[in-house]
């Protein structure tokens, strides 16, 4: 059958590192700055922990300063909140990212909304937050910067066309949702309670999942022609691959939905590289805003 054309999110994110990388030599070389991110993870779940290595493997990649700061799962609130304020006292330092989830015992938003919203590089402050929706500058959180990034690439303009979103989480589906209608699409938000999603989907000129549900969306929801952004990473057993061995796939089921799609993100290779390359592309901003200097586009 037709098959959609593949959004190729690794080579766009390593384009987008170069980019970053070659405007950090720029500002050591004419303002001797360095761009400093620190990463805070809070105990030892997998996922959070394969993140943080390769997060902070690329910040030194393209130059940056790269901190890590790892905490025993019963770190108390008042020391995470402290480590948090000599961050953001620190001038060496232009963004800060505390690594999601945090164990059940802190305040997620108490934290969260302790660090300086100009150095808030996942975009997740509630100022930031206001600003996104209110169409001011801001700081845009990594996963869906990512997703519009490659849509802009793939369409140019995205005026007018529908876009649907599957799942509404705060940290991917309400900021996803937040981007589109700011490029003038007209947005629907769709999550666990909607009604006929699959009529919903179809409707779709382009279809962002974020729901955490492997292979939920099936080609026959898929609009001929579609561009389908897959923000899932799920990871399966696949014995076929020998004992123990597990595989990633997205929310979409990709054999069935790229005969339909226009065009589509794989998992792995889609939004994953992309949010690693927006969050140094943050951090950059961060760091040109702290000094008064211009910002990269
Ligand atoms: P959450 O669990 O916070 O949100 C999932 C959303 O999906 C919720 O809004 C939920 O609805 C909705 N949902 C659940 N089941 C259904 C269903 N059957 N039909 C329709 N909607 C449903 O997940 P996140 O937003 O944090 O992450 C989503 C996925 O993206 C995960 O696979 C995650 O691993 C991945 N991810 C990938 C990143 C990347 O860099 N590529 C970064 C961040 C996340 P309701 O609100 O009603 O419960």
């Amino acid at each position: 059958g037709m098959s959609a054309q593949v959004i190729d999110g690794k080579a766009f994110a390593a384009k987008v590192r170069a980019q970053v990388a070659d405007a950090v030599g720029k500002l050591k070389s004419e303002h001797d700055l360095v761009p400093g991110l620190a990463v805070v993870l809070v105990g030892e779940d997998p996922a959070s922990q394969v993140y943080v290595r390769s997060k902070g493997k690329m910040t030194v990649e393209v130059g940056m300063k790269s901190v890590e700061h790892r905490l025993d799962v019963d770190t108390s609130e008042a020391d995470l909140l402290s480590i948090i304020k000599s961050l953001n006292e620190d001038p060496t330092i232009h963004g800060i990212l505390v690594q999601l989830p945090l164990p059940k015992h802190l305040n997620e938003d108490l934290v969260i909304n302790s660090i300086d919203p100009a150095k808030d590089v996942d975009g997740f402050h509630i100022s930031n937050v206001g600003l996104l929706g209110t169409g001011q500058k801001s700081m845009v959180p990594c996963t869906p910067l990512g997703c519009l990034m490659m849509l802009r690439d793939h369409h140019g303009s995205l005026s007018g066309m529908d876009a649907v979103v599957i799942g509404r989480s705060n940290i991917v589906g309400k900021p996803m949702a937040q981007l589109l209608l700011g490029d003038s699409c007209t947005v629907t938000i769709a999550h666990s309670r909607t009604k006929d999603l699959p009529d919903v989907v179809r409707r779709a000129d382009i279809v962002v999942a974020a729901v955490g549900r492997p292979e939920m969306v099936p080609g026959d929801w898929i609009k001929p022609g579609a561009t389908v952004i897959d923000v899932g990473i799920n990871r399966l057993d696949a014995p076929e691959k020998g004992e123990g061995k597990t595989r990633l796939v997205g929310d979409v089921d990709y054999e069935s939905a790229s005969e339909v799609a226009g065009a589509i993100t794989p998992v792995p290779g889609g939004v994953g590289p992309m949010t690693i390359a927006c969050l140094l592309a943050n951090t950059l901003t961060a760091c040109c805003r702290a000094n008064g200097l211009d910002e990269p586009e």
